[in-house]
């Protein structure tokens, strides 16, 4: 069920580590066998479980009634796009889906207690589930991080852990807890549950467009797990024969924290720590190095993708546009629409289908920062 890439490690359903035991690698998921019988798909309620047979199956999952998110068409510069809304989900961001598959499967396991480190999204989103599923949660995030978020987090019942610093402090902090404690770490960063529950949202897409395979998706990219997710989701669905191709996945990432984009264009194998971050308006995505970098190489040149990344400027820009376009989003999802126009200016489009942007998370939950955008 989970195996570690880099050692062939492999573990049984029941295995709680975060991570790989022997070599301490990030681990994959993989289930056995994975079907999409459209047709009964097309009869299910709306929403992530309705791919039943491309799922873990649990006695009972952990569930806040995830809708299916719209699709909605709109012009970015020269290029019409469909934004992938994930705002709509029940916490306001992507998160949910990863959130559900990962609660459910502790659940499963009868855990009751759990840690996790966020920049503030992942750990509203995993609050809300743990919530939902009795599980006491306790969450490190940097003390800076958006108010909303950290609001979430207290509303849901979780025990928040402000952590002065930058992000890395938050997770710093935690490793600390969890070596002293043992306490069961619910990390969104290194679970392969978590891409697991995200790959749905390559179901979803391609669903929406009839089964078919867009062209290219452009995604935030942080840790990436969207992009890992969409990677994942798009490739089981082109190997059970369903889709004709892989869409080209685009990470965009903020100029100021951009170590996928610096290793991308060198051509590295792996994504070395960025050497100068500096703060962004995109909070959701300034990790200074992601858990996944090679996987996440890997899935930019197996779908002929590329990396762009946005200035502070853009990112602003970006979150007035969305807003008189009547999209409200945080700048972390905000850095698509300067990613959009880049690659309008830098590539030839493609002809294989539609352009896909995602939109990770509600404006509400950056409500100050907005604010600060507006004044
Ligand atoms: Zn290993």
């Amino acid at each position: 069920m989970f195996r570690c890439p880099a050692c062939d490690g492999q573990y049984a359903r029941g295995y709680l580590s975060h991570q790989c035991r022997a070599c301490g690698g990030a681990l994959d998921f993989a289930l056995e066998q994975v079907a999409f019988p459209t047709q009964a798909i097309g009869t299910r309620p709306p929403g992530m479980w309705r791919y039943a047979e491309a799922l873990p199956v649990f006695a009972q999952a952990v569930s806040l009634g995830e809708s299916l998110t719209p699709l909605v068409p709109c012009s970015i510069g020269p290029a019409e796009v469909l934004l992938k809304c994930e705002y709509a989900l029940p916490t306001g961001s992507y998160k949910d889906r990863g959130s559900a598959l990962l609660i459910s499967y502790l659940h499963s396991l009868g855990v009751q207690e759990a840690v996790e480190d966020s920049s503030g999204n992942a750990g509203a989103s995993l609050a809300a589930y743990a919530a939902r599923a009795g599980l006491h949660l306790k969450v490190f995030c940097p003390a800076s991080a958006s108010p909303g978020k950290l609001l979430q987090i207290r509303l849901y019942g979780a025990e928040l852990v402000p952590v002065e610093g930058p992000r890395p402090k938050a997770t710093q902090a935690l490793l600390g807890y969890v070596t002293q404690t043992g306490v069961t770490y619910a990390s969104h960063l290194w679970h392969p549950l978590f891409i697991e529950g995200v790959k749905t949202m390559a179901f979803e897409i391609a669903e929406q467009l009839g089964w078919t395979a867009p062209g290219t998706v452009l995604c935030p990219v942080g840790a990436g797990s969207i992009l890992l997710g969409l990677h994942k989701g798009f490739t089981e669905l082109h190997q059970a024969g369903v889709i004709s191709h892989l869409p080209r996945l685009v990470a965009v990432q903020a100029q100021r924290v951009s170590p996928l984009y610096q290793a991308f264009v060198r051509g590295d194998q792996e994504v070395p720590r960025a050497t100068d971050p500096q703060p962004t308006l995109a909070e959701g995505i300034a990790l200074p190095v992601p858990v996944r970098g090679r996987a996440l190489l890997r899935a930019l040149r197996e779908s002929n993708g590329t990396v762009v990344a946005v200035s502070e400027e853009e990112i602003a820009a970006g979150v007035r546009h969305f807003g008189k376009a009547g999209f409200c989003v945080e700048p972390t999802s905000a850095v698509v629409w300067a990613g959009v126009e880049k690659l309008a200016q830098e590539e030839s489009w493609t002809e294989e289908g539609p352009l896909v942007a995602v939109l990770s998370g509600h404006g509400l939950k950056a409500a100050q920062s907005l604010g600060a955008l507006l004044s």
